[in-house]
Protein backbone atom coordinates (compact mmCIF):
# COMPACT_ATOMS: atom_id res chain seq x y z
CA UNK A 1 0.00 0.00 0.00
CA UNK A 2 1.51 3.46 -1.04
CA UNK A 3 2.33 5.49 1.98
CA UNK A 4 0.76 9.07 2.87
CA UNK A 5 2.43 12.09 4.19
CA UNK A 6 0.79 15.42 4.59
CA UNK A 7 2.05 19.01 2.63
CA UNK A 8 1.44 22.23 2.24
CA UNK A 9 0.16 23.53 -0.71
CA UNK A 10 0.44 26.69 -2.72
CA UNK A 11 -2.71 25.70 -5.50
CA UNK A 12 -3.19 29.77 -6.66
CA UNK A 13 -0.61 32.58 -6.06
CA UNK A 14 -1.91 34.68 -3.21
CA UNK A 15 -4.35 31.97 -1.66
CA UNK A 16 -3.61 29.85 1.90
CA UNK A 17 -1.67 27.30 1.40
CA UNK A 18 -3.42 24.30 1.58
CA UNK A 19 -2.89 20.41 4.03
CA UNK A 20 -3.09 17.89 1.34
CA UNK A 21 -2.37 14.15 1.96
CA UNK A 22 0.04 13.30 -0.72
CA UNK A 23 1.97 9.91 -1.37
CA UNK A 24 5.15 9.69 -0.28
CA UNK A 25 7.47 10.00 -3.31
CA UNK A 26 10.07 7.13 -4.19
CA UNK A 27 13.48 7.86 -5.01
CA UNK A 28 14.36 7.15 -8.80
CA UNK A 29 18.00 6.69 -10.07
CA UNK A 30 20.32 9.27 -8.93
CA UNK A 31 17.94 10.93 -6.15
CA UNK A 32 17.01 10.43 -2.42
CA UNK A 33 14.33 10.29 -0.13
CA UNK A 34 14.84 12.92 3.07
CA UNK A 35 12.49 12.43 6.02
CA UNK A 36 11.67 16.13 7.24
CA UNK A 37 12.68 17.02 10.90
CA UNK A 38 12.81 20.40 10.25
CA UNK A 39 12.09 22.86 8.17
CA UNK A 40 12.94 27.11 8.56
CA UNK A 41 9.96 29.34 6.60
CA UNK A 42 11.87 32.39 4.85
CA UNK A 43 10.47 35.39 3.55
CA UNK A 44 11.52 33.63 -0.28
CA UNK A 45 8.59 31.55 0.47
CA UNK A 46 6.26 33.44 1.07
CA UNK A 47 7.55 35.65 -2.73
CA UNK A 48 6.72 31.94 -4.23
CA UNK A 49 3.49 31.55 -2.65
CA UNK A 50 2.50 35.14 -3.74
CA UNK A 51 3.97 34.64 -7.39
CA UNK A 52 6.00 37.66 -6.86
CA UNK A 53 8.70 37.14 -9.47
CA UNK A 54 9.17 37.04 -13.11
CA UNK A 55 9.81 33.29 -13.42
CA UNK A 56 6.42 31.67 -11.55
CA UNK A 57 6.67 28.30 -10.24
CA UNK A 58 3.94 25.61 -11.73
CA UNK A 59 0.98 24.91 -9.19
CA UNK A 60 0.62 23.41 -7.25
CA UNK A 61 3.52 23.20 -5.34
CA UNK A 62 5.33 22.55 -2.10
CA UNK A 63 7.58 25.16 -1.07
CA UNK A 64 10.14 24.95 1.85
CA UNK A 65 13.83 25.51 0.87
CA UNK A 66 15.66 25.00 4.46
CA UNK A 67 14.39 21.61 4.95
CA UNK A 68 16.72 19.37 7.29
CA UNK A 69 16.09 15.65 7.94
CA UNK A 70 17.37 11.39 7.53
CA UNK A 71 18.14 9.80 4.53
CA UNK A 72 15.49 7.42 4.34
CA UNK A 73 15.67 5.69 0.77
CA UNK A 74 18.56 6.14 -2.02
CA UNK A 75 17.93 5.29 -5.25
CA UNK A 76 20.00 3.29 -7.57
CA UNK A 77 23.52 4.63 -8.39
CA UNK A 78 23.80 7.14 -4.99
CA UNK A 79 27.03 7.18 -3.78
CA UNK A 80 27.26 11.00 -2.64
CA UNK A 81 25.03 9.94 0.63
CA UNK A 82 23.97 6.83 2.20
CA UNK A 83 20.85 6.06 4.37
CA UNK A 84 20.99 7.57 7.91
CA UNK A 85 22.60 10.37 6.89
CA UNK A 86 21.33 14.17 8.25
CA UNK A 87 21.03 16.22 5.24
CA UNK A 88 19.68 19.68 4.32
CA UNK A 89 17.66 20.46 1.25
CA UNK A 90 18.57 24.08 -0.13
CA UNK A 91 17.40 26.33 -2.27
CA UNK A 92 20.02 25.71 -4.80
CA UNK A 93 18.28 21.85 -5.48
CA UNK A 94 20.73 20.73 -8.11
CA UNK A 95 22.57 22.32 -11.30
CA UNK A 96 23.57 21.18 -14.77
CA UNK A 97 27.60 20.52 -13.01
CA UNK A 98 29.35 21.26 -16.34
CA UNK A 99 28.34 24.66 -18.32
CA UNK A 100 30.90 27.85 -17.58
CA UNK A 101 29.63 28.67 -14.22
CA UNK A 102 29.40 25.04 -12.56
CA UNK A 103 32.89 24.48 -13.45
CA UNK A 104 34.15 27.56 -11.99
CA UNK A 105 31.94 27.13 -8.83
CA UNK A 106 29.00 29.88 -9.23
CA UNK A 107 27.37 26.73 -9.76
CA UNK A 108 24.34 28.94 -8.26
CA UNK A 109 23.53 31.42 -11.80
CA UNK A 110 23.60 27.83 -13.59
CA UNK A 111 20.79 27.99 -16.76
CA UNK A 112 19.52 24.48 -15.56
CA UNK A 113 19.76 24.64 -12.07
CA UNK A 114 16.35 23.57 -10.03
CA UNK A 115 15.02 25.39 -7.15
CA UNK A 116 14.01 23.53 -3.80
CA UNK A 117 10.34 24.88 -2.48
CA UNK A 118 9.89 26.47 -5.91
CA UNK A 119 10.70 24.54 -9.54
CA UNK A 120 11.35 21.29 -6.65
CA UNK A 121 8.81 20.06 -4.18
CA UNK A 122 10.06 21.42 -1.17
CA UNK A 123 10.22 20.74 2.86
CA UNK A 124 6.92 21.67 3.88
CA UNK A 125 6.12 17.81 3.56
CA UNK A 126 6.78 15.06 6.01
CA UNK A 127 8.99 13.91 2.90
CA UNK A 128 11.42 15.48 0.59
CA UNK A 129 12.92 14.50 -2.82
CA UNK A 130 16.35 15.33 -2.93
CA UNK A 131 19.54 15.37 -5.40
CA UNK A 132 22.20 13.86 -3.45
CA UNK A 133 24.88 15.88 -5.22
CA UNK A 134 23.51 19.25 -4.05
CA UNK A 135 22.03 18.24 -0.20
CA UNK A 136 23.86 20.14 2.43
CA UNK A 137 25.91 17.42 4.91
CA UNK A 138 24.52 18.55 8.60
CA UNK A 139 27.35 18.61 11.11
CA UNK A 140 26.85 16.29 14.11
CA UNK A 141 26.83 19.24 16.64
CA UNK A 142 24.05 21.35 14.94
CA UNK A 143 20.58 20.12 15.86
CA UNK A 144 17.98 20.21 13.27
CA UNK A 145 16.24 23.53 14.39
CA UNK A 146 19.80 25.08 14.52
CA UNK A 147 20.55 23.84 10.78
CA UNK A 148 17.34 24.91 8.89
CA UNK A 149 17.84 28.59 9.16
CA UNK A 150 21.79 28.17 8.09
CA UNK A 151 20.89 26.24 4.52
CA UNK A 152 19.48 29.82 3.36
CA UNK A 153 19.33 32.12 5.72
CA UNK A 154 22.76 31.52 7.04
CA UNK A 155 24.68 30.86 3.75
CA UNK A 156 23.17 33.55 1.86
CA UNK A 157 24.39 36.25 4.63
CA UNK A 158 27.26 34.82 5.02
CA UNK A 159 28.23 34.65 1.23
CA UNK A 160 26.31 38.16 1.08
CA UNK A 161 29.34 39.53 3.64
CA UNK A 162 31.93 38.11 1.93
CA UNK A 163 30.76 39.45 -1.57
CA UNK A 164 31.44 43.08 0.41
CA UNK A 165 34.94 42.31 0.22
CA UNK A 166 35.07 44.10 3.63
CA UNK A 167 37.71 43.25 5.82
CA UNK A 168 38.47 42.45 9.77
CA UNK A 169 38.31 45.90 11.32
CA UNK A 170 35.98 47.47 8.77
CA UNK A 171 32.41 48.75 8.66
CA UNK A 172 29.23 46.77 7.20
CA UNK A 173 25.92 48.11 7.18
CA UNK A 174 23.42 44.47 7.65
CA UNK A 175 20.27 46.70 6.37
CA UNK A 176 16.87 44.17 7.80
CA UNK A 177 17.78 42.30 10.76
CA UNK A 178 14.97 39.24 10.35
CA UNK A 179 15.63 35.96 9.35
CA UNK A 180 18.47 36.83 7.50
CA UNK A 181 20.02 39.57 9.06
CA UNK A 182 19.90 38.27 12.33
CA UNK A 183 22.57 35.85 11.32
CA UNK A 184 23.96 38.38 9.22
CA UNK A 185 25.00 40.23 12.05
CA UNK A 186 26.48 36.98 14.14
CA UNK A 187 28.47 36.37 11.08
CA UNK A 188 30.12 39.80 10.48
CA UNK A 189 31.25 39.67 14.19
CA UNK A 190 32.80 36.52 13.52
CA UNK A 191 34.24 37.50 10.42
CA UNK A 192 35.65 40.39 12.48
CA UNK A 193 33.57 43.17 11.22
CA UNK A 194 32.17 46.36 12.94
CA UNK A 195 28.28 45.59 12.23
CA UNK A 196 25.65 48.96 11.84
CA UNK A 197 22.13 47.19 12.26
CA UNK A 198 19.80 49.25 10.27
CA UNK A 199 15.51 47.94 10.59
CA UNK A 200 12.38 49.93 10.88
CA UNK A 201 11.54 47.97 13.68
CA UNK A 202 13.52 48.50 17.37
CA UNK A 203 12.73 45.37 18.88
CA UNK A 204 14.95 44.25 15.97
CA UNK A 205 17.73 46.92 16.51
CA UNK A 206 17.30 45.97 19.81
CA UNK A 207 17.84 42.24 19.18
CA UNK A 208 20.59 43.18 17.34
CA UNK A 209 22.40 44.98 19.70
CA UNK A 210 22.49 42.07 21.95
CA UNK A 211 24.10 39.98 18.97
CA UNK A 212 27.17 42.32 19.16
CA UNK A 213 25.96 45.11 16.76
CA UNK A 214 28.11 48.15 17.48
CA UNK A 215 25.79 51.03 15.82
CA UNK A 216 21.83 50.61 15.26
CA UNK A 217 19.75 53.16 13.00
CA UNK A 218 16.28 53.27 12.37
CA UNK A 219 15.55 53.46 8.86
CA UNK A 220 12.01 55.15 9.80
CA UNK A 221 14.28 58.37 10.83
CA UNK A 222 14.38 61.36 8.94
CA UNK A 223 17.74 60.71 7.30
CA UNK A 224 19.13 57.45 8.16
CA UNK A 225 21.95 57.59 5.64
CA UNK A 226 22.79 60.50 7.25
CA UNK A 227 22.78 58.43 10.92
CA UNK A 228 24.68 55.71 9.37
CA UNK A 229 27.56 57.69 7.90
CA UNK A 230 27.58 59.29 11.41
CA UNK A 231 28.31 56.32 12.94
CA UNK A 232 30.67 54.65 10.26
CA UNK A 233 32.57 57.87 9.94
CA UNK A 234 31.76 58.29 6.40
CA UNK A 235 29.62 55.23 5.19
CA UNK A 236 29.92 51.53 5.93
CA UNK A 237 33.22 49.68 3.71
CA UNK A 238 30.50 46.96 2.67
CA UNK A 239 26.39 47.29 2.88
CA UNK A 240 24.22 43.67 2.85
CA UNK A 241 20.85 44.47 2.24
CA UNK A 242 18.81 41.77 3.32
CA UNK A 243 15.08 44.39 3.76
CA UNK A 244 12.15 42.82 1.40
CA UNK A 245 11.47 46.39 0.85
CA UNK A 246 12.97 49.06 -2.14
CA UNK A 247 13.10 51.82 -0.15
CA UNK A 248 16.00 50.13 1.66
CA UNK A 249 17.74 49.89 -1.83
CA UNK A 250 18.40 53.22 -2.55
CA UNK A 251 19.20 54.18 0.78
CA UNK A 252 21.52 51.20 1.42
CA UNK A 253 23.47 52.63 -1.75
CA UNK A 254 23.63 56.16 -0.30
CA UNK A 255 25.28 54.17 2.98
CA UNK A 256 28.08 52.86 1.21
CA UNK A 257 31.79 54.61 1.71
CA UNK A 258 33.73 55.70 -1.35
CA UNK A 259 35.45 52.64 -2.85
CA UNK A 260 32.91 50.50 -0.49
CA UNK A 261 30.69 47.69 -2.27
CA UNK A 262 26.92 47.28 -2.10
CA UNK A 263 25.24 43.56 -2.22
CA UNK A 264 21.78 42.96 -2.80
CA UNK A 265 20.22 40.10 -1.61
CA UNK A 266 16.79 41.02 -0.84
CA UNK A 267 14.19 40.39 -3.25
CA UNK A 268 11.17 42.58 -3.24
CA UNK A 269 9.46 42.84 -6.42
CA UNK A 270 9.90 45.79 -8.79
CA UNK A 271 13.34 48.14 -9.29
CA UNK A 272 14.67 50.93 -7.60
CA UNK A 273 16.54 54.40 -8.47
CA UNK A 274 20.16 54.64 -8.42
CA UNK A 275 21.69 57.68 -8.03
CA UNK A 276 24.07 57.48 -10.88
CA UNK A 277 26.14 60.46 -10.01
CA UNK A 278 26.68 59.03 -6.79
CA UNK A 279 27.87 55.76 -7.49
CA UNK A 280 29.81 57.09 -10.30
CA UNK A 281 31.76 59.33 -8.72
CA UNK A 282 31.88 57.79 -5.25
CA UNK A 283 33.39 54.30 -7.12
CA UNK A 284 30.73 52.36 -6.01
CA UNK A 285 29.94 48.73 -6.99
CA UNK A 286 26.36 47.13 -6.79
CA UNK A 287 26.50 43.93 -6.76
CA UNK A 288 23.83 40.89 -6.81
CA UNK A 289 24.12 37.93 -4.72
CA UNK A 290 21.94 34.26 -4.90
CA UNK A 291 22.32 32.33 -1.59
CA UNK A 292 25.90 30.45 -2.06
CA UNK A 293 27.80 27.64 -3.40
CA UNK A 294 28.06 23.88 -1.87
CA UNK A 295 31.29 25.21 -0.47
CA UNK A 296 30.31 28.37 1.05
CA UNK A 297 27.57 25.88 2.87
CA UNK A 298 30.03 24.17 3.87
CA UNK A 299 31.85 26.74 5.54
CA UNK A 300 28.51 28.55 6.85
CA UNK A 301 27.59 25.34 8.67
CA UNK A 302 31.06 24.92 10.50
CA UNK A 303 30.25 28.60 12.00
CA UNK A 304 27.11 27.15 13.39
CA UNK A 305 28.75 23.94 14.46
CA UNK A 306 31.95 26.07 16.00
CA UNK A 307 28.96 27.89 18.38
CA UNK A 308 30.12 31.01 16.62
CA UNK A 309 26.37 31.58 14.91
CA UNK A 310 23.10 30.49 16.42
CA UNK A 311 19.86 30.98 14.87
CA UNK A 312 16.74 32.54 16.92
CA UNK A 313 14.34 30.12 16.33
CA UNK A 314 10.18 29.27 17.28
CA UNK A 315 9.01 26.10 16.94
CA UNK A 316 5.52 25.68 15.08
CA UNK A 317 3.69 22.57 13.61
CA UNK A 318 2.93 22.45 9.79
CA UNK A 319 -0.79 23.21 10.29
CA UNK A 320 -0.14 26.53 11.17
CA UNK A 321 1.77 27.79 8.03
CA UNK A 322 -1.00 30.16 6.63
CA UNK A 323 -0.80 31.97 10.45
CA UNK A 324 3.18 31.84 10.12
CA UNK A 325 3.00 33.21 6.45
CA UNK A 326 0.87 35.91 7.65
CA UNK A 327 2.89 37.06 10.55
CA UNK A 328 6.29 36.72 8.47
CA UNK A 329 4.54 39.38 6.01
CA UNK A 330 3.84 41.79 8.89
CA UNK A 331 6.83 42.25 9.92
CA UNK A 332 6.04 40.21 13.13
CA UNK A 333 8.34 37.18 13.16
CA UNK A 334 11.23 37.97 15.38
CA UNK A 335 13.76 35.77 13.61
CA UNK A 336 13.13 32.26 12.17
CA UNK A 337 10.29 30.12 12.81
CA UNK A 338 11.18 26.64 11.67
CA UNK A 339 7.91 24.24 11.38
CA UNK A 340 8.83 20.91 13.48
CA UNK A 341 8.00 17.36 12.18
CA UNK A 342 9.58 15.48 15.56
CA UNK A 343 6.77 12.85 16.09
CA UNK A 344 4.55 14.14 19.07
P1 LIG B 1 12.34 38.59 7.17
O1 LIG B 1 10.94 39.00 6.91
O2 LIG B 1 12.64 37.55 8.19
O3 LIG B 1 13.24 39.88 7.55
C1 LIG B 1 13.14 41.10 6.88
C2 LIG B 1 13.60 42.22 7.82
O4 LIG B 1 13.66 43.44 7.08
C3 LIG B 1 12.64 42.47 8.99
O5 LIG B 1 13.36 42.54 10.19
C4 LIG B 1 12.00 43.81 8.63
O6 LIG B 1 11.64 44.56 9.79
C5 LIG B 1 13.14 44.48 7.87
N1 LIG B 1 12.75 45.61 7.00
C6 LIG B 1 11.59 45.78 6.32
N2 LIG B 1 11.62 46.96 5.65
C7 LIG B 1 12.83 47.52 5.90
C8 LIG B 1 13.46 48.72 5.48
N3 LIG B 1 12.86 49.58 4.66
N4 LIG B 1 14.71 48.97 5.95
C9 LIG B 1 15.34 48.10 6.76
N5 LIG B 1 14.78 46.96 7.19
C10 LIG B 1 13.54 46.66 6.76
O7 LIG B 1 12.89 38.12 5.73
P2 LIG B 1 14.14 37.15 5.37
O8 LIG B 1 13.69 35.73 5.44
O9 LIG B 1 15.33 37.60 6.13
O10 LIG B 1 14.32 37.49 3.79
C11 LIG B 1 14.65 38.80 3.40
C12 LIG B 1 14.70 38.95 1.89
O11 LIG B 1 15.81 38.23 1.37
C13 LIG B 1 13.47 38.42 1.13
O12 LIG B 1 13.15 39.32 0.07
C14 LIG B 1 13.96 37.10 0.58
O13 LIG B 1 13.27 36.67 -0.59
C15 LIG B 1 15.39 37.44 0.25
N6 LIG B 1 16.30 36.30 0.13
C16 LIG B 1 17.23 36.36 -0.87
C17 LIG B 1 18.14 35.34 -1.01
C18 LIG B 1 19.20 35.41 -2.06
O14 LIG B 1 19.81 34.40 -2.37
N7 LIG B 1 19.51 36.58 -2.61
C19 LIG B 1 18.10 34.23 -0.14
C20 LIG B 1 17.14 34.21 0.88
C21 LIG B 1 16.25 35.26 1.02
ZN1 LIG C 1 15.44 31.39 1.71
ZN1 LIG D 1 25.54 24.48 -14.86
Amino acid sequence: MTRKMQAAQVEQFGQLLVLRELDVPTPGPGQILVKTEACGVCHTDLHAAGGDWPLKPALPFTPGHEGIGIVAAIGAGVRAVKEGDRVGVPWLYSACGHCEFCLSARETVCAEAEFGGYTKNGGFADYILADPNYVAHIPALLAPRDAAPLICAGITSYKGLKETQARPGEWVVVSGVGGLGHLAVQYAKAMGLQVCAVDVDDGKLDHARRLGADAMVNARLDDPVAAVKKATGGGAHGVLITAPSLGAFKQGVGMTRKFGTCVLVGLPPGEFPTPLFDVVANCITIRGSFVGTRADMAEALAFGAAGKVKADTELQPLSAINDVFKRLANGEVPSRVVLDFSPR
